[in-house]
């Protein structure tokens, strides 16, 4: 059987970094607290726990004079205070996309600018990116929330990372009908669209797609609703030992893909459990 992954496929860039800066602070600590899970991937984070890692639900329970890690999505400002006054070592993994974005609002909140935020309000990324706005601020999630605003003379527009490009255009567009001023910074990364380009280019050259990723991932969730879009057979499996004989069998090619939290050991094993 012949098996083709996606390209690019599984970790994106600010997930492996996060994930190298744990390890290492791992090794040099033994234990490290985070205020969340790191990565939405229930293995991944398992490997995690055993080098020493404990996740906490927010930064209250994270004990005085420990080591916290920030992961990828960031932390706000007022978060960042109340870990440096309980004398918390931290730990930085915030993505450098992460962090244009909330230097973008606190820049354009301080230069005047009404904030229009494009992303989902209750996200960790969002709330952190919020602690940076020192002025008015909306969070909306498509162009039909304009109409609740009225006219401004000052918008600043920025985006959650992964939202789409299209919304954020379409925003960005009809934004002129109620202010004088719009000063936008595109604030989306392109990994998660990257990804699912990928698949769509994958599901014409193969039998079968199998996508691999925490059932808790939002972004492999979608890779499986492309794949299944395409046509393709599609199957999601959070390990190799999920996979069902039975779906390969009388399939010549298979194509492999991963949600941006799935971390390369995972997919080399599904490979291997493939061929
Ligand atoms: S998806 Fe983009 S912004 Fe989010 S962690 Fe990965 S590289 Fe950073």
């Amino acid at each position: 059987m012949k098996v083709i992954t996606a390209e690019p496929t599984g970790l994106c860039f600010g997930v492996t970094r996060a994930i190298k800066t744990m390890e290492e602070a791992l090794i040099s600590n033994g234990r490290i607290f985070c205020i969340g899970s790191p990565i939405h991937n229930p293995q991944e984070v398992k490997r995690l726990e055993n080098l020493g890692l404990v996740v906490v639900s927010d930064d209250d329970k994270v004990p005085p004079g420990e080591a916290v890690f920030v992961r990828a999505h960031g932390i706000s400002p007022d978060v960042h205070r109340r870990l440096m006054d309980k004398n918390v070592r931290i730990i930085d993994g915030t993505c450098p996309f992460v962090r244009k974005a909330q230097k973008m609002a606190e820049q354009l909140s301080r230069e005047g600018y009404f904030l229009l935020v494009l992303g989902d309000e209750y996200h960790p990324e969002i709330q952190g990116i919020l602690g940076y706005v020192e002025g008015p601020y909306r969070v909306i999630s498509q162009e039909s929330d304009l109409k609740a605003i009225d006219k401004i003379d000052k918008i600043g527009i920025i985006s959650q990372t992964t939202q789409q490009e299209s919304t954020l255009k379409d925003i960005a567009y009809n934004a002129v009908g109620i202010a004088r001023e719009i000063r936008v910074s595109n604030t989306i990364c392109r990994a998660t669209v990257e990804r699912q380009e990928a698949v769509r280019r994958l599901a014409g050259s193969v039998d079968g797609i199998v996508v691999i990723g925490g059932h808790n991932s939002a972004n492999t969730a979608k890779l499986f609703r492309i794949a299944q879009e395409s046509g393709t057979p599609a199957l999601w499996v959070e390990e190799a030992h999920q996979l069902d004989r039975g779906w390969l069998s009388g399939k010549a090619t298979i194509g492999i893909a991963a949600g941006a939290s799935t971390p390369d050991w995972l997919i080399k094993q599904l490979q291997q459990a493939i061929l």
